[in-house]
C-alpha cells in the first residue's frame, strides 16, 4: 500500500540509512540523497560503541568549575575556540543553562529511556542486512586510575543505575584478567556486559546502504540545497539545479542539517562537537572490547583491522582543519594506556551534531508535517540510529509510536 508514497531521506550517514531501511521495510519507495559516499562522514570514524549505557550528557554542573582551566590546558580532552564561542554565544549560553543540576538530571532521564530501546531499533536492521559479523557483543569497560577518580564518577553511575543500565564494578585483578593488554595503571572499573560494538562503522553503513539498494531503494549522489512545498507534495532542490517531487522528506544530514533551506531550521540551535580519532594498524588484538579511560575522555576500540583511539570534544565549528592539540593529546594518552607504536597510521576529524540540551530532534519539522527531522544525536548517533529510524517510519506510516518523542520535539527551542 505504501509503495505509492515516495520518501526522500536527506543524508546517508548511519541515521539516514537506518531511517531509509525502516521505511523500506514498511513498503515505502525511498530515495536516499547524499553527495558523499554513504557512511563516510561522522558515522565512519566513531568509537563504534553501541552505547546503551550513555545517558550522561557532556552537560554537567562540573562544567562551570572545570571549563575555564580545561579550555586552556594541553592536557584536557575538551577545548573551545574562544573566537568561535563568542560568535556563537547563544548556543554556548544555552549549553551552559543546560548544565544546571536539574536540567542534567532531566536530560539523563530522557536519554536513559530511549537508550533502553536501542536494540529494539538496531537489531531488526542487523538481521535485515545480515550484518551480525560486523558486531562484537563482548560488552564495554570503563576504567579509572585511582579511587578518587572512581569516586568522582559515582554520582553518574548512580544515575545510570536509576535509568536501568546494568553494570558491575570491577577491581584491578578483574580488569587485567579481562583486558591483559592494558598498561598496569588502572585500579577500578565498570563492566557493561550488554553493550555491543561495531567492528567497522563505515562497513556497517555500507552494508545498510547495499541492502537498501538491493531491495529496490534509490540513491542520488547530490547535495540538497532546499525543500519547497508544492500543492500536496514536496519539491527537493539539489545543488546542481535539478529537482524532483516526493511525498515526505526526512532530514538526516547530521551536523549539516540546518544548512538546508525551506525546512524551518533557522531557529534551531544545532552546533557541532568536533571529535577525533587515531588508528594504529594491526594493534587491535591488544583489547577484546571497547575500553574508555573515563577521566582522559576517550575510547580505545579494537576495530577489525586497527586499534582506534577516539574521543575528545572541541567546540570550533564545521571547518575541516584539524587541531594538532587534540591529536597530540590522544597520542600521548593512548600510549599511557596501551603499548602502541610511536606514530598512528591515520588521524581523523568528525562532527557530532549537537543541540545545547544534548537531545536529538526526532519528529515533525517546524512548519510542515511533510518534513521530518532526524538529527542532533551528539555522542550516541550510532547507538540511537536504529530506534530513530523505527520512530520516523512509525510517524510516516501513521502507526502508534513505540516511544514517546515529545522530549525530542524541535518545538522545545521556540
Ligand atoms: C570521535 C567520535 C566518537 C564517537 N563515538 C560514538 C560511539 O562510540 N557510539 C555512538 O553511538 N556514537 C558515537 N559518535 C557519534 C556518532 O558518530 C554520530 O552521532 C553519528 O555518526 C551521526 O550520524 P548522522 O548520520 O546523523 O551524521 P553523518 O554521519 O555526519 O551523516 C550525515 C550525512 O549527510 C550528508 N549531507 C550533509 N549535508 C547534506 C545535504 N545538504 N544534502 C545531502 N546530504 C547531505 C553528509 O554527506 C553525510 O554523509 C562519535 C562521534 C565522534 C566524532
Amino acid at each position: 500500500m505504501n509503495k505509492d508514497k515516495a520518501i526522500a531521506v536527506v543524508g546517508a550517514g548511519i541515521v539516514g540509512c537506518s531511517c531509509a531501511l525502516w521505511l523500506q521495510k514498511k513498503g515505502f519507495s525511498v530515495v536516499l540523497i547524499d553527495p558523499e559516499i554513504p557512511g563516510s562522514g561522522t558515522s565512519s570514524g566513531n568509537a563504534g560503541s553501541i552505547a546503551n549505557y550513555a545517558c550522561i550528557p557532556v552537560n554537567s554542573p562540573d562544567v562551570f568549575k572545570n571549563l575555564p582551566s580545561q579550555m586552556f590546558s594541553a592536557d584536557s580532552p575538551l577545548s573551545v575556540d574562544i573566537g568561535y564561542a563568542i560568535r556563537h554565544l547563544p548556543w554556548m549560553l544555552k549549553f551552559l543553562s543546560n548544565c544546571r543540576s536539574a536540567r542534567v538530571a532531566r536530560i539523563s532521564r530522557i536519554l536513559g529511556k530511549i537508550l533502553l530501546k536501542t536494540y529494539e531499533g538496531f537489531d531488526p536492521l542487523i538481521e535485515y542486512c545480515n550484518a551480525e559479523s560486523l558486531l562484537s557483543r563482548r560488552g564495554f569497560m570503563q576504567v579509572h586510575c585511582n579511587q578518587a577518580e572512581f569516586d568522582n564518577a559515582k554520582a553518574s553511575n548512580q544515575v545510570r543505575k536509576e535509568q536501568g543500565v546494568i553494570f558491575a564494578e570491577i577491581n584491578a585483578g578483574e580488569i587485567y584478567e579481562l583486558e591483559p593488554g592494558l598498561k598496569k595503571i588502572f585500579t577500578k572499573g565498570l563492566l557493561f556486559e550488554q553493550a555491543a560494538q561495531v567492528v567497522n562503522p563505515q562497513s556497517l553503513t555500507t552494508c545498510f546502504f547495499d541492502t537498501f539498494m538491493k531491495n529496490g531503494g534509490d540513491y542520488k549522489a547530490m547535495k540538497v540545497s532546499a525543500i519547497s512545498h508544492t500543492e500536496n507534495r514536496l519539491c527537493v532542490h539539489c545543488d546542481d539545479g535539478g529537482n524532483f517531487d516526493v511525498d515526505r522528506a526526512v532530514i538526516a544530514a547530521g551536523a549539516f542539517s540546518t544548512q538546508i533551506k525551506g525546512i524551518g531550521v533557522s531557529q534551531l540551535p544545532l552546533d557541532t562537537e568536533r571529535g577525533y580519532h587515531l588508528q594504529y594498524r594491526g594493534m587491535q588484538s591488544l583489547l577484546s572490547r571497547p575500553v574508555s579511560w573515563h577521566e582522559a575522555g576517550f575510547y580505545a576500540t579494537p576495530m577489525n583491522e586497527a586499534m582506534r583511539i577516539a574521543g575528545t570534544v572541541e567546540i570550533a565549528g564545521l571547518s575541516d582543519s584539524k587541531n594538532p592539540r587534540h591529536l597530540n593529546y590522544l597520542k600521548r594518552r593512548a600510549q599511557q594506556m596501551l603499548e602502541l607504536p610511536e606514530q598512528p597510521d591515520q588521524d581523523w576529524l568528525g562532527f557530532r551534531p549537537t543541540f545545547p540540551d544534548a537531545l536529538p530532534a526526532i519528529g515533525y519539522s517546524l512548519g510542515s508535517e511533510y518534513v521530518l527531522y532526524a538529527f542532533g544525536h551528539q555522542h550516541i548517533g550510532l547507538t540511537l540510529s536504529g530506534i530513530t529510524g523505527k520512530l520516523i517510519s512509525e510517524l510516516i506510516n501513521g502507526e502508534e509510536l513505540s516511544h514517546n518523542i515529545t522530549p525530542f520535539s524541535p518545538r522545545r527551542f521556540l
